[in-house]
C-alpha cells in the first residue's frame, strides 16, 4: 500500500516548545504514525524561546512570502530533526515568535492580542511551506484553534497543489477556542460571507475554532467519552450544536503516553525499580524514601497522592472543602505536589502546620512525579472536566489507583472497583460535590484496610494496562484513510 503522506501542523510540540498536553500530543503522534508506516512531516513556529543550538535548527529557506490582507510577509523557514527522528520545520517571523511566550505573555501573564494575526500568518506560510517543498500531504492534522484556519483554506483556496488534500482538526480543550476581534478578517482572508453564526461568527467576534470545526474533513477529541459529552449543553462549551450538526465526522480517541518514560521497571527516578512482579516489594521501598522525603511519618497508613494542576478544571476546590474532613476522620496520609491557582496553594501550603506527618504539600517537580508515583497507593484526580487526562494513565502503570470524577478520559480509561469480585483499576465517583470525593476516598481507604487481596488483583490490573501510542496511532491512521473513501 502507498504510504500515507500526513503533515502535522501545531502551535506547541515537546521538547522545543511545550506549555501542556497539546505539546505531548504533537510531537509523540507523529513517532508512532511514522512507526506504522505513514511519512509525517511537522510544521511549528519559531519562538524565539526555542533552543535552536541545542536542537540543531538549521536555515532552510530565506525570504519566503505569503500574502495577508493586503501585506506580504517575510519569512524564514528551519530545519530539524526531532529527537523521535522525523522532520521538522520551523516557521521564523520574527514580529509575530519572538517574544518571552507563546500565547501570553510570561511576565504578565496577559493573551497576545494580536494571538489571531499571528496564527492566521502561520496557518498561511504551513500551507505555503508545503507546496515549497513540493510535499502534497494526504491529511493535514491540526490542532486546537491556532491552526483551525487551516481546514478554512484548504476548503476555500481552491489550490490545485492539494487537491485531494483532507484536513483532520484535533480539540484537546473545546473552552479554549480562539476568540478575537473582527479586525483579523482581512488579514486572515476570512470571506465575509462565512462571517456568520454558522462558521466564524461569534457574538460579533471571530471565532478560530468554530471555524475550524466548520470546515474540517474529520474532527477528533482526545478520548471516546469527551466525545460524547461536548455534545451536550453542559461539556459543549457554547458549540454543542455545531459539534452535532457534524457528528458523523466527529471520533474520540484516546492519547497514548510514553510508556518508555513511564516505566518502573526502568525509571532513574525512583528509588527502587519494579514489574507486576516485584511491585510488592518494590513499592514498600519507595513508599519509605518518599515519607522520608516528604516529612510523613512511618505507619501502615495507605499513602494518597495528588499531583495536578491547582485549577479548578481539576477539582482543587472539592479537594480543599473535604480534606480536612478526612485528615481528621481518616487513618490515611496525603501528598499533595502542584503548584497553580495562589487561593489553594496559600491554603494547602497551610495544612501541614495542622496535620504534621500526616499531609505534604509542595511545588510541582517533574522528576519527583515518579517517585511519588511508585510509593503512593492512590492518587486522585476530581477533575470538572478532563478531555483525556494523562496522570490517571502514569499512576495505573506505577500500580497506583486512581480515584476520579468519572468525565471524559478519565471516564474511559479508569474501570470501576466492583467490590463483589474485586475487579478494576480505580475508583469513581459522579457527583461534582465534595462529599462525593470524602465517600469516594473512604471508599478506597476502607478497601484498603479491609480487602487487601483486592487491591492486589486492582494493581495487577492496572499495571497490565496498555496506554502506549501506538494504539492510538493505528486509530488515527485507520480514520486518515477514512476520509479518502
Ligand atoms: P493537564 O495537562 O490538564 O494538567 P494531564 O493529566 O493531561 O493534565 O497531565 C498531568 C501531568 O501534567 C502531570 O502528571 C504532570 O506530569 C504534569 N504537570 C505539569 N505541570 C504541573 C503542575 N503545575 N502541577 C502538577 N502537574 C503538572
Amino acid at each position: 500500500m502507498k504510504k500515507m503522506k500526513i503533515l502535522f501542523v501545531g502551535s506547541e510540540a515537546s521538547p522545543f516548545i511545550k506549555t501542556g498536553g497539546l505539546g505531548d500530543v504533537v510531537a509523540a503522534l507523529p513517532k508512532y504514525l511514522k512507526k506504522e508506516g505513514a511519512q509525517v512531516k511537522l510544521i511549528l513556529p519559531l519562538y524565539s524561546l526555542i533552543n535552536r543550538e541545542k536542537y540543531h535548527l538549521t536555515k532552510m529557506y530565506d525570504g519566503s512570502c505569503v500574502k495577508m490582507g493586503n501585506c506580504e510577509e517575510f519569512y524564514s523557514v528551519y530545519y530539524a530533526e526531532t529527537p523521535c527522528h522525523y522532520d521538522a520545520y520551523f516557521i521564523e517571523f520574527h514580529k509575530y515568535f519572538d517574544r518571552y511566550g507563546v500565547y501570553d505573555d510570561k511576565n504578565s501573564h496577559e493573551e497576545y492580542r494580536d494571538n489571531a494575526f499571528r496564527y492566521a500568518f502561520f496557518c498561511r506560510a504551513a500551507l505555503q511551506l508545503a507546496k515549497d517543498m513540493n510535499y502534497k500531504p494526504d491529511i493535514v492534522h491540526v490542532h486546537d484553534w491556532q491552526t483551525s484556519l487551516i481546514p478554512y483554506y484548504l476548503k476555500k483556496d481552491h489550490d490545485s497543489f492539494f487537491e485531494g488534500t483532507k484536513s483532520v482538526l484535533t480539540i484537546h480543550n473545546l473552552p479554549y477556542q480562539g476568540i478575537y476581534d473582527a479586525e483579523v478578517i482581512p488579514y486572515a482572508k476570512i470571506d465575509w460571507a462565512d462571517f456568520n453564526m454558522e462558521a466564524f461568527e461569534n457574538y460579533g467576534r471571530v471565532n478560530l475554532l468554530k471555524g475550524g470545526i466548520r470546515f474540517a474533513d474529520k474532527i477528533t477529541t482526545v478520548s471516546p467519552n469527551y466525545a460524547r459529552e461536548i455534545l451536550t449543553p453542559m461539556g459543549g462549551a457554547g458549540l454543542d450544536w455545531l459539534l452535532k450538526e457534524r457528528q458523523s465526522d466527529l471520533s474520540g480517541i484516546l492519547n497514548g503516553i510514553d510508556v518508555d518514560l513511564w516505566d518502573p521497571a526502568q525509571d532513574p527516578h525512583i528509588a527502587y525499580p519494579y514489574n507486576i512482579k516485584t511491585y510488592k516489594q518494590g513499592k514498600q521501598e519507595n513508599k519509605k524514601v518518599l515519607r522520608d522525603k516528604f516529612g510523613l511519618s512511618h505507619n501502615n497508613m495507605p499513602l494518597f497522592s495528588m499531583v495536578v494542576r491547582l485549577s479548578e478544571q481539576k477539582g482543587i476546590r472539592m479537594f480543599t472543602e473535604c480534606i480536612e474532613g478526612v485528615l481528621k476522620n481518616m487513618q490515611a496520609q496525603f501528598i499533595v505536589m502542584g503548584d497553580g491557582e495562589l487561593w489553594a496553594e496559600a491554603y494547602l501550603g497551610n495544612l501541614p502546620n495542622y496535620y504534621p506527618g500526616q499531609i505534604s504539600v509542595s511545588r510541582f517537580h517533574g522528576a519527583t512525579e515518579h517517585l511519588i508515583d511508585a510509593g503512593s497507593d492512590f492518587t486522585l484526580i476530581p477533575s470538572i472536566y478532563e478531555p483525556c487526562g494523562l496522570k490517571q494513565m502514569y499512576s495505573q502503570l506505577y500500580g497506583t489507583l486512581p480515584i476520579v470524577r468519572s468525565t471524559g478520559g478519565l471516564a474511559d480509561t479508569v474501570q470501576n472497583y466492583n467490590e463483589v469480585n474485586g475487579t478494576g483499576t480505580g475508583f469513581k465517583f459522579y457527583d461534582i460535590s465534595a462529599s462525593a470525593l470524602y465517600n469516594t476516598i473512604g471508599w478506597a481507604n476502607s478497601t484498603y484496610y479491609d480487602r487487601p487481596e483486592h487491591i492486589d488483583g486492582m494493581i495487577k490490573e492496572a499495571m497490565n494496562q496498555d496506554f502506549s501510542w501506538g494504539r492510538s496511532a493505528r486509530a488515527y491512521l485507520s480514520l486518515y484513510q477514512s476520509t479518502k473513501r
